[in-house]
């Protein structure tokens, strides 16, 4: 298979664009009121520094919606309004300043308001994104075929023909549920059936070790499968970890390639030496690094510096010694008691040069 290889409509946001194949960009939702503007901002500032890309405020009533121009005024990514069961709030976050609104045409008060909104959201040409999850299923399709992808499709493509009656074409989709394989299943069978760019996640997916793995495996799969092109990890409490998670994620398959990937391995009786303290350092170390380095820190000199051959560095120990090594080859033999200082040294001399 391809990675990325799914070709998907290309829509701006902002001053970004996601889909025909950009790179999966990583977004995330404000936790506080948006009306509270200096918090807002404060968060939307910490998510920034994390490596955010698309933030998302929710608009609940009229200050909310007001606040939308002070918010936008201080951040620099783009800001998605999400609306739900009111096409007023709709339009006067659009006029606010959004770059992108999140709304379900179903639940915004009628064929009217639904018109309102596009007519509304085409004249501003900002692209807005709708879809299903499984507590927002038209009934129509949830008599008919249950929760399952059938009714998720169905229903987001409901939601995306609504809109289109009116002209609009800047759609992201979304069809999110809490269970990972029927998140899987659901964004499989929507990319065969659009061309638009999907947002995918999981939804409720729980507190950050549930989270990590639930959306890890579903995003990890679609991701793979070249299905994505905004991508949400929705962890309970501070969303700032789920920059971290989402950027994990996707160096993990492959889709983000300059960080220092610290290789270890988990030790066994072989090791004689505090190669794990070491491999923690060193990965606290690099955490910011943003070129593409293979660090190694492996257990013992037998199988060390074969298992991590593919290393730009490496140490592997032994109870007297350590070797460094670069690219499977030996750089030199160190006493063990000065193996942490030096290796620290020769990472530093990469990272910086
Ligand atoms: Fe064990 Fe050595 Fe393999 Fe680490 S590299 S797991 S210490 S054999």
């Amino acid at each position: 298979f391809k990675i990325g290889g799914r070709m998907t409509r290309k829509v701006k946001i902002g001053n970004i664009y996601v889909g025909g194949g950009q790179s999966v960009k990583v977004q995330s939702m404000c936790t506080v009121k948006t009306s509270r503007v200096d918090e807002v901002c404060e968060q939307i500032a910490a998510l920034e520094d994390a490596g955010c890309e698309i933030i998302r405020v929710s608009v609940l009533d009229e200050e909310d919606a007001a606040a939308i121009t002070a918010v936008k005024s201080r951040i620099n990514i783009p800001l998605v309004a999400d609306i739900h069961f009111s096409a007023k709030l709709a339009v006067a976050a659009i006029e606010a300043g959004c770059d992108k609104v999140r709304i379900n045409p179903g639940n915004i008060g009628g064929e009217d308001k639904v018109k309102l909104v596009a007519d509304c959201i085409r004249a501003h040409g900002i692209p807005v994104r709708v879809g299903a999850n499984t507590g927002s299923i038209e009934r129509q399709y949830l008599e008919k075929y249950g929760v399952s992808e059938r009714s998720l499709v169905e229903s987001a493509l409901h939601s995306v023909a609504m809109l289109e009656k009116y002209g609009i074409n800047n759609i992201v989709i979304s069809v999110k549920a809490s269970s990972v394989p029927l998140t899987v299943r659901s964004y499989r069978l929507l990319s065969r059936r659009t061309g638009y760019p999907l947002h995918i996640g999981v939804t409720e997916a729980g507190t950050y070790r549930a989270a990590l793995v639930k959306s890890s495996v579903a995003l990890g799969a679609l991701l793979l499968d070249g299905i994505g092109d905004t991508m949400r990890v929705s962890i309970t409490g501070d969303p700032v970890r789920e920059i971290g998670a989402a950027r994990d994620i996707l160096r993990a398959v492959g889709l983000e390639k300059d960080f220092a990937d610290v290789i270890s391995c988990p030790t066994c009786g072989r090791c004689q030496w505090d190669s794990s303290g070491l491999a923690e350092e060193v990965s606290a170390l690099v955490q910011n690094c943003r070129k593409p380095l293979k660090i190694a820190v492996m257990g013992c000199v037998v199988n060390g510096p074969g298992e991590a051959a593919e290393a730009d560095i490496g140490i592997a120990g032994s109870k007297d010694y350590c070797v460094i090594f670069k690219k499977g080859k030996l750089l030199r033999r160190v006493p063990a008691a000065e193996a942490r200082t030096e290796f620290l040294k020769e990472i530093k001399d990469l990272t910086d040069g």
